[in-house]
């Protein structure tokens, strides 16, 4: 099964049926992130409409250096964070009395903030960060296609987790810290090959050459920045979904549970709750109020752009 994308020239032309097949294939992935966060079940179809009525909004300015489903994700973030700010500054529902499973506001705002954290659509908004993305998607890429599951991982374990060489090496069953230091050296010594490649002018390359060290130099937290921000290695929801089916080969069957459970990838997670019970429970009845809503939403952007272009 394939993962379904829409055409975004259509809905940025605000597409009825466009939209709604959006809104068919998205609602149960946004669901399962909004419920793992959010335990009043009112609230979150509000919030799960709210995102939708925002991605229709900002569609203008879709930036296809993202997929659509990060698109999407960023924007349910967003709504969930405003939500339970809300709450938060009305005094109910903090972390003491909301459900124990549920991590709270300020689980989801420190996650923003440390230094690995998501990186700000600001610190994206720089050329030299977008390459950085492309290039180290393309890396990844081309060491799942080679098979070099581990390194992989170990890379990901860095620029993801932040984890130091001492943790790492443990955790993989390598031989020592330098086991991973070489791993690393050789990883950025790609890199750079193919930063050059993109980028023969090296306004990148200065960012990788310094990423050497141990621990986090300034210019290295670009480059975890642009890892998480940019979710270079969010597998597919396709191969998610093939992980479910237990039909993912051993290899990358690993790598897919260890970002989803250690390095916490809260957006696949999503993609796997949401794949874990595909029948049923999206509300159907939701889906259909939400869509008659969204349709007079669309409707009324049509004439709003209309008016724009006669004035
Ligand atoms: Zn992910």
């Amino acid at each position: 099964m394939g993962d379904w994308t829409p055409d975004i020239e259509r809905l940025q032309t605000y597409h009825d049926e466009e939209w709604m097949q959006v809104e068919r294939a998205y609602c149960g992935r946004l669901m399962a992130y909004v419920g793992r966060r959010i335990d009043d079940s009112q609230a979150r179809e509000d919030v799960v409409q709210e995102v939708f009525l925002g991605a229709v909004r900002g569609i203008g300015s879709f930036d296809p250096m993202y997929t659509f489903e990060q698109y999407l994700f960023g924007i349910c973030r967003n709504r969930t964070i405003d939500h339970l700010r809300r709450r938060k500054a009305r005094g109910v529902g903090t972390s003491q009395d909301s459900s124990e499973s549920l991590p709270g506001l300020d689980d989801i705002m420190t996650e923003e903030e440390t230094p690995s954290g998501v990186v700000s659509e600001r610190d994206l908004a720089s050329q030299g960060q977008e390459l950085l993305v492309e290039v180290l998607r393309e890396w990844v890429q081309e060491t799942w296609q080679l098979g070099e599951f581990t390194r992989l991982m170990v890379i990901e374990a860095l620029f993801h987790g932040g984890w130091r060489n001492r943790d790492t090496w443990k955790r993989f069953g390598l031989r020592d810290e330098t086991a991973v230091a070489g791993i690393k050296f050789r990883a950025l010594k790609r890199l750079r090959l193919l930063a050059n490649r993109r980028d023969p002018s090296g306004t990148l390359v200065p960012k990788l050459a310094e990423a050497t060290g141990e621990g986090i130099s300034h210019l290295e937290l670009g480059v975890m920045q642009a890892w998480k921000g940019g979710r270079v290695s969010c597998p597919a929801r396709y191969w998610v979904a093939r992980l479910i089916a237990g039909n993912l080969p051993e290899e990358p069957a690993v790598f897919v549970r260890f970002h989803l459970d250690e390095m916490g990838c809260d957006f696949c997670q999503a993609n796997h709750d949401d794949l874990g019970h595909m029948e049923g429970t999206v509300e159907d009845p939701f889906l259909e109020r939400m869509q008659a809503s969204t349709v007079d939403f669309l409707r009324s952007q049509v004439v709003s752009s209309e008016e724009d272009r006669d004035e």
